[in-house]
């Protein structure tokens, strides 16, 4: 779906979003920027019916909603309560809450602003987000829950390896990119740089060798350390040690730095 310019001010989406109607001829205009398209014939002739959302082909019949495909799709909710809801989460920094959603929107019952919340919070991780740029810090780490019965503390069954992504902005955080890998070998690595960090980016990380085709692929490179001996995450390591993080270990692991606090705009 195209994007149309969206209100950045609070007065100018009130007069925007007034009402229903307005809602929807937004939705119809992000929905066919070239007007109206039948999915069917390809019409390009609709009537608007009385039933809300729907547009009925003047050639074939056929009737398309213009919710659909969206989260409001076969909502009982006003679009304006959605039109709403969506820049309150979307602006709200460093994130807004039901309780909190509840209350600026006057919405009677909390699981009404919980179920929106939690649908917008989903659409909000846009298919098409941008890589990361500037200056990121990239790192990997074995995430999972202990469990007695594995094989002592040296055993990595049940552990996800993920891989981390985080723009450096002064002493906070921007964008975070996380991903499950299946090692931690060169080209791997390499893989989850290009597919989440911009070309010619900064690139901090730890002395680990896998790391060691970033310069050569256009990343300006600084690792934290190189001299650091070439740690092996995939190699038996004790609990504890450098690489076999637990989650609630990733604050400790850097301490001053990023991930003890949830970026702005993540879900939590
Ligand atoms: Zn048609």
């Amino acid at each position: 779906m195209e994007r149309l310019a969206f209100p950045v001010s609070i007065v100018e989406f009130q007069h925007r979003f007034a009402g229903e109607q307005a809602c929807l001829d937004y939705l119809a205009a992000s929905r066919w920027p070239q007007g109206f398209a039948c999915p069917a014939c390809g019409g390009g002739t609709a009537w608007v019916l009385a039933r809300r959302h729907l547009r009925e082909c003047a050639a074939c019949g056929r009737q398309t909603s213009v919710t659909a495909g969206t989260i409001m799709d076969h909502t009982h909710l006003p679009l304006t309560l959605w039109f709403w809801a969506a820049y309150l989460v979307a602006t709200h920094t460093p994130g807004i809450s039901a309780v909190q959603l509840q209350r600026q929107l006057g919405i009677s019952r909390y699981e009404t602003a919980w179920y929106l919340l939690h649908k917008l919070r989903r659409a909000m991780i846009a298919p098409e987000r941008g890589l990361l740029t500037g200056e990121v810090e990239a790192d990997e780490a074995f995430v999972g829950g202990r469990n007695s019965a594995r094989r002592g503390g040296r055993d990595r069954t049940g552990k996800a390896l993920v891989a981390v992504a985080v723009e450096v902005r002064g002493t906070g955080s921007g964008r975070v990119r996380l991903q499950a890998l299946p090692a931690a070998d060169r080209d791997t690595l390499l893989g989850f740089v290009q597919a989440t960090i911009a070309p010619a980016a900064i690139v901090h990380t730890d002395g680990w060798s896998g790391y060691g085709y970033l310069a050569g692929a256009g990343y300006d490179h600084r690792p934290v350390n190189p001299a650091l001996p070439p740690r092996r995450p995939e190699a038996d390591l004790a609990p504890g040690a450098p690489g076999d993080l637990q989650p609630q270990d990733l604050d400790r692991r850097h301490p001053s730095r990023h991930l003890g606090q949830a970026p702005a705009g993540l879900p939590r």
